[in-house]
């Protein structure tokens, strides 16, 4: 890589050199760029190479302070948080370090984790990195056929299992070639242990499991920086998932990278610090939170398993930090929106008018904390009571995060939120965005652990020095992974010459040196009239329509126009319906042709007022009362649409849609 031309682009990115021709047509000179704390170093972590050494660190630091924490069950009813130090947890992951071992278990062997996030991940995470075992996650919400497919395909011998996942084991297990033992946790009865031996596979209880590693404690063997940390499945939206091998070094370096941007931040992580762990450990976003809160000593609270006592176990925990999907922060909007539907006229007007004020005063670059001290105490400090009055920041990952969802969770909760965009392959976030007036809509600059730089999609008309620079967005630093497991063929597709990694998506370079992620190479079709559709872009418009929740958009290639399904806004359509004259069942109103009707014509305003063009417009909508979701397999666990399903899914409706529109 050429350093010589280095050009500033803003006060957070550098551009360094201008590419070298030669390299395919495509990439030439198309600039390389950094965070300008990475000109000349990326972020390390100070000490700790392995995530092992992080937790060593921690453990010599706060030995006694709190570090993973429980809801007990008293009378049927969550107690209050039950912590264990960073002491006890070393001691815990000696433990079944030793009875690992004893079960014949080499280092580099692999340990399958397949449950909800409870504190006992995080202590065989521990034991893990002491043993230099790779961990294999399978995903919580994944069904029978990804967990045969990931253990076969991992290799996986022994798997960590959360009671209720024992029935899909138990499905799977005839299938499962290499499966020798598995541990349950979660209080499982002797049956349930039992049942498992009956299939000739080893089972024991997690707590007996550990305690047979007591008397025989060993001493660790560390991992190298070089070694497997973890190898995550990534859910593909088709065929099977790819297993991401990331090693030691991408996780630390990840780590270090957001030390890093939370520094430039002039935030201080603690040991008051703390975050609700409920974001799946087998997605890479929830494991770097967990592995940042590791290193920074903070505590981490553990959710009940169950969505519906989020919102408590928020009450309960009182966290500094709230990391989650957009999906989720939308869901607070919505459920903010739903109850003030309930308040009488006068309280609606007060707290839009209060919004506006505020939204009005962070527009001039006033943070969400300091924009009204004044309504804050008088009117949002209550909803951020809900949320336990402490959150200092909220973090968004692993999807697109709408602009207005965005400003919305700021406003009332009187706090920055940080929206990140990464992958499973760049170890999670690899750009944060900066909390400041015009960044909205952008993920920020990026990180210091990657260099980027754009590739080309002319086709689609992306130019990498055209005026802003757009393209695929390709990285390349020690954060990014190493392949895919036994897939030697789509790692070289992955991957340029030069060892950029490319990731499908399409961004653009704000003149703040910011990025805006605008589309993805996948997802782009053709219509007949030969006009370029990018799905997702276009979703990603309509989805500010209040009538919806949810939107897909479908084009036939041997058509000339755009259909879709919507999921309605069950409050928004109903208040629709009632000042028309129409029922106020879901259900029949999606059938209603009027309600059809006037959600694609909202759809059609808002994607018109997003300057969206005539040939991006629907001329057809279905109105779905049932949400896509990952339990009807519509949505990936990373809150995806699944397309291929879609379509299948929808087809007859499909059909129908061009036909009666093109009448
Ligand atoms: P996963 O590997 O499951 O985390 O999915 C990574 C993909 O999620 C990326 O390739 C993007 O398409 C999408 N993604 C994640 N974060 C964002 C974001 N902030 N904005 C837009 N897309 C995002």
């Amino acid at each position: 890589m050429s350093h010589q031309r280095i050009k500033k682009i803003s006060d957070t990115t550098v551009a360094l050199g201008e590419g070298t021709p030669g390299s395919g047509d495509k990439l030439a000179l198309s600039p390389i760029y950094r965070n300008i704390r990475a000109k000349d170093q990326y972020a390390s972590l100070e000490g700790a190479a392995t995530l092992y050494e992080s937790f060593k660190r921690s453990v010599h630091q706060y030995p006694t302070e709190n570090f993973i924490g429980e809801r007990k069950m008293e009378n049927g009813r969550a107690g209050p948080y039950e912590f264990l130090t960073f002491k006890q947890v070393e001691a815990k992951s000696r433990n079944l370090h030793s009875a690992l071992a004893k079960l014949g278990l080499k280092p580099k062997d692999k340990v399958g984790i397949y449950s909800h996030n409870v504190p006992e991940w995080m202590m065989t995470i521990q034991a893990a990195n002491r043993y230099s075992l790779a961990i294999v996650p399978l995903y919580d919400s994944l069904g029978e056929n990804a967990v045969e497919y990931t253990i076969n395909h991992s290799e996986t011998g022994v798997c960590f299992i959360h009671e209720n996942k024992v029935k899909f084991l138990l499905k799977a297990l005839p299938k499962l070639k290499t499966l020798k033992a598995v541990v349950v946790w979660g209080n499982p009865s002797k049956d349930v242990v039992e049942n498992i031996s009956k299939q000739g596979i080893k089972a024991f209880e997690f707590s007996e499991f550990c305690h047979s590693g007591e008397a025989n404690p060993l001493e660790p063997s560390p991992p190298k920086p070089q070694d497997t940390a973890c190898i995550m499945y990534t859910s593909g939206t088709t065929g099977n998932p790819k297993g991401v091998v990331l090693t030691h070094e991408n996780i630390v370096t990840a780590v270090a990278s957001l030390h890093a941007y939370v520094h430039q931040q002039k935030i201080e992580i603690a040991r008051d610090d703390s975050v609700l762990s409920f974001l799946t450990l087998a997605h890479i976003l929830g494991r770097v939170v967990e592995e940042f809160a590791v290193s920074c000593g903070a505590k981490i609270g553990y959710w009940q398993g169950d969505v519906k006592k989020l919102t408590d176990d928020v009450a309960a925990l009182k966290p500094t930090l709230f990391v989650a999907v957009p999906r989720v922060l939308e869901r607070i909007q919505q459920g903010i929106q739903g109850r003030l539907r309930s308040q009488s006229p006068v309280v609606q007007f007060a707290f839009q008018a209060a919004y506006s004020w505020k939204r009005f005063w962070m527009g001039w670059g006033w943070s969400a904390s300091d924009a009204s001290p004044l309504l804050d105490a008088l009117m949002f400090n209550t909803l951020k009571k809900a949320f336990g009055g402490r959150v200092r920041f909220v973090v968004s990952g692993g999807a697109p995060l709408g602009r207005a969802v965005e400003e919305y969770c700021s406003t009332v909760l009187c706090c920055p939120v940080f929206q990140g965009y990464g992958l499973t392959e760049t170890c999670g976030a690899s750009w944060v965005a900066l909390p400041k007036p015009g960044n909205s809509g952008t993920v920020g600059p990026p990180l210091a652990c990657l260099e980027f730089r754009f590739q080309a999609a002319k086709e689609l008309s992306y130019d990498p020095n055209g005026k802003p620079p757009q393209g695929e967005i390709c990285i390349r630093g020690p954060s990014i992974f190493k392949g895919y497991y036994q897939d030697e063929e789509k790692t070289k597709e992955a991957f340029d010459d030069e060892g950029f990694f490319h990731t499908g998506d399409v961004g653009e370079l704000t003149s703040s040196g910011c990025l805006k992620v605008i589309d993805r190479i996948k997802n782009m079709f053709k219509l007949a009239q030969g006009e370029y559709i990018a799905a997702e872009k276009l979703e990603n418009a309509f989805q500010d329509c209040s009538l919806v929740e949810q939107v897909w958009v479908y084009g036939n290639s041997y058509e000339n126009f755009l259909v879709g399904v919507a999921v309605p806004d069950k409050g928004e359509l109903t208040k629709w319906a009632k000042s028309n004259g129409l029922s106020s069942d879901l259900k029949q109103l999606c059938n209603e042709p009027k309600a059809q009707q006037e959600v694609m014509e909202q759809l059609n305003a808002t994607g018109k007022g997003k300057g969206l063009r005539g040939f991006e417009m629907l001329r057809a909508v279905h109105l779905e009362p049932t949400e896509f979701s990952v339990e009807n397999d519509l949505m990936t666990p990373s809150f995806k649409l699944k397309r291929p399903q879609l379509q299948k899914h929808y087809q007859k409706l499909i059909d129908e849609m061009y036909k009666k529109a093109k009448k």
